[in-house]
């Protein structure tokens, strides 16, 4: 059967694409290849009905395209484990600290530490986080570690490491292996108010879905029905003005005159594609994702109040983070750095060993969950990563044709805004639905 629009992917940014093409009245079909919607967001329910998110948890108030999406979605934003009450705890080899500075900050690093960041800030707004490539110094900036960048500045090593361990709490790469003009693009995107670092929390993570953010997909995925075709995965792509196909793994051909890729960069690699200029293909086969791991652990109560704690960390453990996404739930991540440490984990010692880094942070309590869940989203085929990743380089070599289209192929994902996040699933799904109705 021939169909207007066959999208690729029913994780948020294809699901969002073929909303908004099935409300302008397409005929739009998506195929997935998992048995579910959502891809990298996913949630399930304990028996006492909490939520846990095992993907995509936390929103920003910079983040418009998908808080308009969740209000048309009916549903509600509520402050996330930014407004719980207590502070922050640091854990490296040589101890543990909460609050600020960290244990290992000297007489003089706090100054640095600001100093650095101001200069980060200023740098960063004479970047277009549209067009990093029109920059004066774009090729300089990007060729330099933002680790680099530091050091070039007079930043002490306990500075960068100050920085550095923030980075793998995010599990994002290094910044000792991050572009500077990508980290930079990142911030312009979201500069923030100047006060908060160069990662401002309340614009970036301040806000969660409380019907669970995996909702989100699976709202969208609802409404289109059986418009999403499941266990589907494809293989093969072929482009032209008079006619696409697309064959999926069980050797079924489906026709339409557009195709919209929403798959995350590791995967599409491993999808055979024709018709699109070479430069393009290059462009999008020459982006990487961060690999990680998501830790997620359920107790009776948020102990680590009971500390004066936030459960919110930064560590040097296998562990890069941990924070709290609902009452008594705590999440955590392995960052790219130490994927393969949690890989070489025999699987029955993974829970003991990531719960000795929580208890290193909160107490013995932490080692009493109700349940754990590990997922390597690293390793898994249909997402290969976790989220956008630009090492030095990176930036020039994928080059302007980024998050661009070639009619009547179009692309849309996280992977194709500036830094990842469920932000860049739902701006670029419905950016690129825009795009295949305006060529008609
Ligand atoms: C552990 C973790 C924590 C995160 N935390 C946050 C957070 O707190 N806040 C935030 O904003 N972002 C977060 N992110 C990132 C965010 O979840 C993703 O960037 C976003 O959900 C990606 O959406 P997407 O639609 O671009 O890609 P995906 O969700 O990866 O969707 C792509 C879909 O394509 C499918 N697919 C792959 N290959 C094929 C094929 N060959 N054929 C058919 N289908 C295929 C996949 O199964 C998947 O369903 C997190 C991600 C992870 C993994």
């Amino acid at each position: 059967m021939n169909h207007d629009v066959i999208v690729l992917g029913a994780g948020l940014a294809g699901l969002a694409a073929a909303r908004d093409l099935a409300a302008a009245g397409s005929d739009v079909l998506v195929v997935e290849a998992r048995g579910r919607a959502g891809g990298r967001v996913e949630q399930i329910a304990l028996p006492d009905g909490r939520l846990v998110q095992l993907g995509g948890e936390v929103v920003g108030r910079a983040h418009t395209a998908y808080l308009a999406l969740a209000a048309e979605l009916g549903l509600t934003l509520v402050p996330s484990y930014v407004a719980e009450p207590g502070v922050m705890a640091r854990a490296t080899p040589e101890g543990v600290s909460a609050g600020d500075p960290p244990h290992w900050f000297g007489p003089g690093d706090d100054a640095v530490h600001r100093r650095v960041t101001a200069a980060f800030a200023a740098l960063a707004a004479s970047v277009d986080p549209d067009d990093p490539w029109s920059h004066s110094g774009a090729e300089a900036l990007d060729s330099l570690s933002v680790a680099d960048w530091l050091r070039s500045e007079g930043a002490s090593p306990a500075v960068v490491r100050l920085w550095e361990i923030g980075q793998l709490a995010l599990a994002d790469g290094a910044y000792e292996r991050t572009s500077l003009l990508a980290a930079l693009r990142k911030h312009a995107a979201v500069p923030g108010d100047g006060t908060t670092g160069h990662y401002d929390y309340e614009d970036w993570e301040g806000l969660r879905v409380a019907e669970g953010s995996a909702t989100v997909a699976l709202r969208m995925a609802a409404a289109l029905g059986e418009r999403v075709r499941y266990g589907a995965p494809v293989e093969t792509v072929g482009i032209s003005r008079s006619g696409c196909t697309v064959r999926l793994a069980s050797g079924e051909t489906l026709t339409a005159r557009a195709v919209v890729s929403a798959l995350p960069v590791g995967p599409l690699r491993s999808v055979s594609v024709t018709g699109v200029s070479g430069e393009r293909l290059a462009s999008l086969h020459r982006q990487r994702q961060a690999v990680a791991a998501k830790f997620a652990a359920a107790y009776d109560k948020p102990f680590w109040r009971d500390s004066g704690l936030n459960g919110l960390s930064e560590s040097e453990g296998v562990l890069g983070s941990t924070w709290p996404q609902n009452e008594g739930i705590l999440s955590a991540l392995v960052p790219p750095e130490r994927y393969g440490v949690l890989l070489g984990m025999p699987p029955g010692r993974r829970d003991t060993e990531l719960l000795a880094d929580i208890a290193r942070l909160y107490g013995d309590e932490a080692h009493r969950p109700l349940r754990t869940w590990i997922r390597m989203w690293g390793t898994d085929p249909w997402t290969q990563g976790y989220v956008t990743q630009w090492t030095p380089g990176d930036v020039m070599a994928v080059g302007p044709l980024h998050g661009t289209h070639e009619p009547p192929f179009y692309v849309c994902g996280s992977d194709q805004w500036v830094a990842g996040y469920m932000e860049g699933a739902v701006r670029t799904g419905r950016a690129a639905a825009d795009e295949v109705l305006r060529h008609g």
